[in-house]
């Protein structure tokens, strides 16, 4: 095949202890997967899970031992960190089982949903899709992904976020309300998986705002820290 002109690099994110990338193919979000951030966010109860997608170079991919620089996006005077698990795929496929999941995961990392919270507040107010709110570019800051042969039970793992070295959201993979697996099977019905997905599994309580010259360090069990600085644009 002969490109009219030299296509984008290949959006990819570092893995611990190794110098490959993984190559990113999509990336997928579950909304309100922690009871306690639905019930801030106004839900109540276990509700089917419900999925939007970021543009696969909403990556901002940072190693370990380095900072990243997030530029503080246009267009919002709210931009809140979400605290995540992200689950890298190494295989897919439609209509998976719960038990057919385990075979798909390469690896595990922490990542932050960035989400403008105005803009997202006001889509939600007037029923209009996400994307503006959700997928702007580098909305995806993500740590090095650790295999998933290195991780005992995933299910163990805790995740928090700090800001400026003070503690703003924790929680515990357990408490997810869809469990992984789960997860998986249920994106698979709705889209056919790839190797190279990543999935933001949802976050816990405690979102909030950043500001410029804010650090966020994001941490999981047995998982690369993710550092990110807020920037001027
Ligand atoms: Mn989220």
């Amino acid at each position: 095949m002969r490109y009219v002109f030299a296509p984008p690099p290949h959006p990819a994110v570092r893995i611990v202890g190794s110098t490959g990338w993984f190559p990113v193919h999509r990336i997928y979000c579950v909304g309100r997967n922690y009871a306690d951030h639905a019930q801030e966010m106004g839900a109540s109860g276990r509700e089917p899970p419900f999925f939007f997608m970021k543009p696969a170079d909403a990556i901002l991919s940072v190693g370990e031992g380095e900072t990243g620089v997030l530029r503080y996006p246009g267009l919002t005077r709210e931009l809140h960190h979400e605290v995540e698990l992200v689950v890298a795929l190494r295989e897919g496929g439609a209509n998976l089982t719960p038990a057919d999941a385990a075979g798909c995961i390469y690896g595990y990392a922490v990542g932050l949903d960035m989400t403008r919270r105005d803009l997202q507040s006001e889509a939600k107010k007037l029923g209009r899709p996400w994307c503006i709110a959700k997928g702007f570019d580098r909305s995806a800051p993500v740590g090095g992904i650790t295999p998933a042969a290195w991780i005992e039970d995933i299910s163990k793992t805790e995740i928090t976020l700090d800001v400026n070295g003070v503690r703003r959201q924790q929680g515990r993979v357990a408490d997810m309300i869809w469990k992984i697996p789960e997860i998986i099977a249920h994106l698979s019905a709705a889209w056919e998986l790839k190797p190279g997905d990543l999935i933001f599994t949802g976050t816990p309580a405690g979102v909030a705002a950043v500001g410029l010259s804010d650090l966020m360090s994001a941490n999981g069990t047995d998982l690369a820290e993710l550092r990110v600085r807020v920037m001027r644009a």
